[in-house]
């Protein structure tokens, strides 16, 4: 039996977590946030008080980590690291930063690839993150690159932060956005990039609702080809 994947790649706070979770939701799909996948790494160096961007001192340390994914009844995709529950934690905004400084060296993204492509094998699946399409997923039945302005990325985040009881400033977390993005897009090993064959859906001033109609749409209308 095949399954089908549907890959949805873009910046950060472009709203693909939400999006891709109500979409599998919707669709009865495996909803997969590899973004997490790549924080519980982050989570992992920062822990152990290593250089997060340091290949020498992360690689070693890959071996010695369990890192498991469970869904909750909610859909929920919950991240244990040997054992312990860190969901919450890795969602911390100091995280996101050691989570793109790890995703940059390649023996992470070597280490996490195949993990990836199994649950692709076993379930029908939305995935998403920076390099589904281009890398993970490259024959994904539907791919769709995700974007919005910076500021509208950055709002977003900073709204998710504040409601998490977070104490940053608006200023921080945009610059924090562009940063990222630019260290997403420059690095060497699966850049961020759109997939030549990747639909682009731009949800710069969409509501939450509008954007979930969007790309169900672009979704519905590629799966039925
Ligand atoms: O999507 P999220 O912001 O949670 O991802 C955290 C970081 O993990 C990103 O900034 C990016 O550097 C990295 N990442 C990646 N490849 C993926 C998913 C995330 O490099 N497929």
């Amino acid at each position: 039996m095949s399954y089908k994947s549907i890959a949805i790649d873009g910046p950060s706070g472009a709203g693909k977590s939400t999006l891709a979770r109500k979409l599998a939701g919707e669709l009865g799909f495996l909803y997969v946030d590899t973004g997490a996948i790549y924080r519980t790494v982050g989570l992992a160096a920062f822990r152990r008080g290593i250089d997060p961007s340091d290949g020498g001192q992360v690689t070693p340390m890959l071996p010695q980590l369990s890192i498991e994914m469970c869904y909750g009844g909610d859909g929920v995709q919950h991240m244990l690291l040997n054992g312990g529950d860190v969901t919450e934690e890795i969602r911390r905004h100091e995280i996101s930063r050691c989570a793109s400084q790890v995703s940059a060296l390649p023996e992470v993204r070597a280490f996490l690839l195949e993990r990836q492509r199994e649950l692709a094998r076993a379930h029908d699946v939305i995935m998403d993150g920076r390099d589904i399409g281009t890398v993970v997923l490259p024959g994904a039945d539907v791919k769709i690159f995700l974007t919005a302005s910076p500021e509208d990325r950055a709002r977003r985040r900073y709204a998710e932060l504040s409601e998490r009881g977070e104490q940053t400033c608006f200023e921080d977390v945009l610059r924090d956005v562009v940063q990222r993005d630019e260290l997403d897009s420059s690095r060497t090993a699966a850049p961020l990039r759109q997939a030549e064959d990747a639909v682009l859906a731009d949800t710069s001033g969409l509501t939450l609702e509008e954007s979930f109609q969007l790309l169900l749409h672009i979704i519905e209308e590629r799966l039925q080809r």
